[in-house]
């Protein structure tokens, strides 16, 4: 029996190899390569990620790979091309773009993104969600990550491919990237059985802060005891890529040495924001911020450990459910 997705999967296979051999030979490749030059890529980087290029043109991938209706329609279904709904004329999807492959874990090419070579918009184009791509779940640089070290014990997220790439051209192989998508609960839990810590490490601007806080939602009912999440914080306007580039990935491990700091902390500091301690009103209402976050905490010691330093900020000391429901049951004597 031919499992229904496998013609699927080796169309994306055979565009994946299509883009990666127009990298190397096509008569137009030489300004891709000039643009992952200029950013710091070297060829050995661009073969690990399989990274391609898809040509200037409206009907390349289809010549190469759409042989026939049938094979068109797969290339449909994969996002690969698009139909004119007037027309009724199909055409690339990527054209005159650097293409990054999606691997799933398996190392499968389930997708793909792709960048602009300039700054016209819009800069970056994803596969839409297919038979075999589904965003919310799947993170850029997994396979990749894994392949490199299978004794991973801490994970980076950043936000974008180039983040990706960049640190991984500088010798730092653990990064992922969510795809355009905010951190959902099963990015959270794909990456915990994968590794026990988690990094993110997101744009230094309004969107990556943002980006972290859901992250922190996102991750708060999977930190079971021997979990650890973290954050660091990019100045303003740097992201993964710009800064490793910049200061070296000496200055940037001390960085994340120095200033990442804890889920715990972050949270703890971040409801603190617009809060006077010395205020009962104020303390009444961190309580109550902090409270069903911590509730959603499935460690017991971190929950616990969580409970004691509110009750050091606000002095109200937190009842473990336990503690109410033994209260309610057997008045004191
Ligand atoms: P650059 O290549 O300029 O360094 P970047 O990787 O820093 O770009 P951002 O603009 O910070 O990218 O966006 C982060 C990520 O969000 C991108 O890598 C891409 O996955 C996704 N993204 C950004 N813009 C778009 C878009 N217009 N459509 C779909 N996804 C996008
Ligand atoms: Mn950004
Ligand atoms: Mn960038
Ligand atoms: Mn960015």
């Amino acid at each position: 029996i031919i499992e229904p997705k496998t013609p699927l999967y080796n169309l994306l296979a055979d565009a994946a190899l299509w883009y990666q051999q127009a990298l190397k030979e096509h008569p137009k490749r030489q300004l891709a390569i000039d643009y992952l030059k200029g950013r710091g890529l070297s060829g050995a980087i661009a073969r690990d990620f399989a990274l391609g290029f898809a040509p200037p043109g409206w009907d390349h991938l289809i010549q190469a790979l759409g042989t026939d209706n049938d094979q068109q329609r797969l290339m449909l279904d994969a996002g690969l091309i698009l139909e004119n709904a007037e027309t009724g004329r199909r055409y690339d999807r990527f054209r005159d773009r650097i293409v990054f492959p999606i691997r799933d874990q398996r190392g499968r090419v389930i997708a793909f993104g792709g960048r602009v070579l300039g700054d016209d918009k819009p800069k970056y184009l994803n596969s839409p969600e297919s038979p075999v791509f589904h965003k919310g779940h799947e993170l850029y640089g997994l396979y990749e990550a894994r392949r490199f070290n299978r004794d991973l014990t801490e994970i980076m997220v950043v936000e974008g491919y180039m983040d990706v790439i960049a640190l991984a051209q500088q010798g730092l192989r653990n990064a992922v990237a969510v795809l355009g998508t905010a951190t959902t609960g099963k990015h959270i839990q794909c990456l915990f059985r994968t590794v026990p810590n988690i990094l993110f490490c997101f744009d230094g601007d309004a969107a990556g802060r943002e980006a972290a806080w859901r992250a922190l939602e996102a991750a708060l009912p999977h930190l079971e005891d021997g979990r650890r999440v973290r954050f660091l914080f990019l100045p303003e306007g740097e992201d993964p890529d710009s800064l490793v580039r910049q200061e070296g990935v000496e200055v940037f491990l001390a960085r994340i040495q120095q200033q990442a700091q804890t889920l715990v902390e972050y949270c703890f500091k971040k409801l603190a924001e617009d809060v006077d301690l010395s205020l009962p009103e104020d303390r009444a209402r961190y309580q109550k911020l902090l409270t069903p976050l911590i509730e959603q905490v499935p460690g017991p010691y971190l929950q616990e450990l969580m409970r004691q330093r509110l009750t050091e900020l606000t002095g109200l000391s937190a009842p473990s459910k336990s503690d109410i429901s033994g209260s309610t049951s057997a008045p004191a004597p």
